[in-house]
């Protein structure tokens, strides 16, 4: 068996294989898998294994996640906005074609936690060619991410299908890839999937790490395969309570990211997902860390921190204020070390 999939095989999906390993409450893990499905992957269990708090909070039921009244089932209002199931048609020139409705780990803060790893989450091959249609149909849509579920758990072949498929629609220009697997299953990059990969540029990737002790040799492995075939990669973080958040992890973990050559893109507000309101940090957590980050670092490393407005409304760019006044001659600002300066307006 391929060792990615041996890996997944070996993936602990139940409460009572939870327990045993890392001596957690197993009921209350059961209890909350009954409604949000579990899988750790045994390479990320061995991370937690080391790295402790930061990572088995992403990955182990908490029991909160069954009480979270304000939270919102489908908080960027995705089923709206699917003009067949499993497109999402959001901003004009771009479309998410979710292809996979499995992951090698579910996070507990995942966005699409109301369907992710759960039997409501139906994708076919009807849907995936309902979702062509569209994309052939619709001539505006230059830039298609293929997402789930995380794509790269299908197959080379299938994963190709869909990819040579997707290319045979001369107005989509950019198809970008949503997947996790470099962080929690990086064995899945093989010299043969991206030998595939490398056939339908311009392709791009983001992957998604939340924390430095993920940036292993394994990980800093398949994204040099993915770089070395030409694949910019970039990073979609999400700003998470006791797992990121604080200046000093952020910091550690963009620098680590560039090391390894991923590009952090995106510091996420956690969405106001049902089953997720544990993990949400206030919106100043995030503006003093991106405040804390913005000079002191390569700009390189400095992600842009955004909000994903509810129901559909987009993404927000959320920066710190710099700017103090803005006359007719002059602006006034203060620098990253809060010193005031001046530049003519004009
Ligand atoms: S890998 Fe992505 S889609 Fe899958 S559970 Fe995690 S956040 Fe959700």
């Amino acid at each position: 068996m391929i060792a990615w999939r041996e890996e997944l095989k070996n993936s602990i999906t139940t409460g009572e294989e939870l327990c045993a390993e890392l001596g957690c409450d197993s009921s209350e893990a059961s209890a909350v898998a009954a409604q949000y499905p579990l899988r750790i992957s045994s390479y990320y269990l061995e991370l937690i294994k080391r790295a402790g708090k930061p990572l088995y909070r992403q990955a182990v039921p908490d029991i909160r996640e069954l009480d979270d009244p304000q939270g919102m089932i489908d908080p960027l209002g995705e089923e709206a906005l699917s003009p067949v199931p499993n497109l999402v048609h959001k901003y004009p020139d771009r479309a998410l074609l979710l292809v996979s409705g499995r992951c090698a780990m579910y996070c507990r803060f995942c966005t699409r936690k109301r369907k992710v790893g759960r039997t409501m989450m139906r994708i076919t091959e009807d849907t995936i060619a309902a979702g062509l249609e569209y994309l052939r149909n619709t001539p505006a849509i230059r830039e298609v991410l293929i997402s789930g579920g995380d794509p790269l758990l299908l197959s080379d072949q299938r994963l190709e299908d869909i990819l040579q498929r997707l290319r045979a629609i001369k107005h989509i220009e950019v198809i970008r890839i949503g997947t996790r697997a470099p962080c929690t299953l990086p064995m899945r990059v093989t010299p043969e999937l991206v030998a595939m990969l490398r056939k339908y540029h311009p392709l791009y990737i983001n992957t998604h790490f939340n924390h430095p002790a993920e940036i292993t040799v394994q990980a800093a492995r398949a994204c040099a395969l993915l770089a070395d075939a030409g694949i910019p990669l970039g990073c979609q973080t999400v700003l998470l309570r006791g797992v990121n958040d604080s200046l000093e992890v952020i910091q550690k973990l963009m620098c680590e990211l560039l090391r390894i050559r991923v590009r952090p893109y995106y510091l996420m507000q956690a969405d106001l997902t049902r089953g997720t309101g544990h993990f949400r940090t206030d919106i100043k957590t995030g503006l003093d860390i991106m405040r804390g980050m913005i000079g002191t670092v390569s700009g390189m490393a400095v992600p842009t921190y955004v909000l994903d407005a509810p129901g559909g409304k987009g993404k927000v760019p959320l920066t710190p204020d710099y700017i103090t006044s803005i006359g007719d001659e002059v602006l006034e600002f203060i620098n990253y070390q809060g010193q005031p300066c001046s530049y003519p307006s004009v």
